[in-house]
């Protein structure tokens, strides 16, 4: 599944080539991957254009010109793969139907452009999809269940520890994991910048001292913007906007880098499940503090 950097490395992508392209047609073959009214379709996405490609959380909104919005969720095995004569680009999960003949059997949705460029929707198994929606309600279908953006300007220190206190009691990987509390943060990102903050996974959150906070909550912002830096992470079903794999996961500090040793103190990286999810540390400096609980 992508996380805020991959969904972004998407987005950045697309913006540099859809935008201002008139749409001519559309189709789709599976009615869950795109499930609009064909009324609709013919109303609100035929001979509109594209204005804008807007993230949130870990959704991609692509706005039109008619009032409505597609919004896409890539989900496991989705990818976007913009095709013309000149340029080839893809993004997403890393099947040959990033480089190979369009459309193929993973193929959803084709939205053909006026200038006969083409936009695959591509989803071999069938999570994804891409919703026709006034833009207007996009905040009450879709994106008000999420929390803030961890890099917008108003992500303060002082709203990061606000957003944390709404669990006190809960461990701070899966505070971190919760798109209530903040949006677009998932496994690596959140091993990561603990490891960077000296956070053990476990530390229930009304345990963290406003330092400790204040550090985490910068390196969550610096891990993150490292990774839209190198074009995201190449984590199993994911490659950035170029159909290239993203390096973040070969300079990750302890992500799936258990039985190695830490590259700070040279103690072994340990791995753990916290709420299901693997979760790698180093036990030596992300220790976790026995302190009193509270009951
Ligand atoms: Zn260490």
């Amino acid at each position: 599944m992508p996380e805020l950097p991959e969904v972004e490395t998407v987005r950045k992508g697309l913006q540099e080539l859809i935008i201002g392209k008139k749409i001519k047609s559309v189709s789709s073959d599976w009615p869950k991957s795109f499930p609009n009214d064909q009324s609709q379709v013919n109303l609100y996405i035929i001979n509109s254009s594209i204005i804008d490609v807007r993230r949130r959380a870990k959704l991609l909104i692509i706005d039109l010109s008619s009032g409505y919005s597609l919004v896409t969720h890539l989900k496991m095995t989705g990818q976007l793969v913009f095709r013309s004569n000149k340029q080839n680009f893809g993004a997403g999960h890393p099947s040959n139907s990033l480089v190979g003949k369009l459309p193929d059997k993973s193929t959803r949705v084709i939205i053909s452009f006026s200038d006969s460029s083409k936009l695959f929707f591509n989803d071999q198994r069938k999570f994804g999809w891409m919703k026709l929606t006034e833009k207007k309600d996009i905040l009450k279908h879709f994106t008000s269940i999420y929390g803030p953006e961890p890099l917008d300007s108003s992500f303060t220190t002082t709203a990061f520890k606000n957003r944390l206190l709404t669990r006190p009691r809960s461990v701070i990987k899966a505070v971190l994991l919760d798109q209530r509390v903040i949006a677009g943060v998932g496994n690596i990102y959140s091993d990561e910048s603990l490891w960077a903050a000296r956070i053990h996974p476990l530390t229930p959150t009304y345990q963290l001292t406003d330092q400790k906070i204040k550090l985490l909550h910068k390196s969550l912002i610096d891990v993150l913007q490292l990774a839209i830096k190198e074009g995201g992470s190449s984590d199993r079903n994911y490659v950035n906007a170029k159909g290239q794999k993203g390096s973040y996961i070969k300079i990750a500090k302890v992500f799936r880098r258990e039985g190695q040793s830490c590259p700070r103190c040279n103690h072994e990286i340990k791995k753990m499940r916290v709420i299901g999810r693997g979760t790698h540390y180093c036990p030596y400096c992300q220790r976790l503090k026995i302190g009193k609980i509270e009951s």
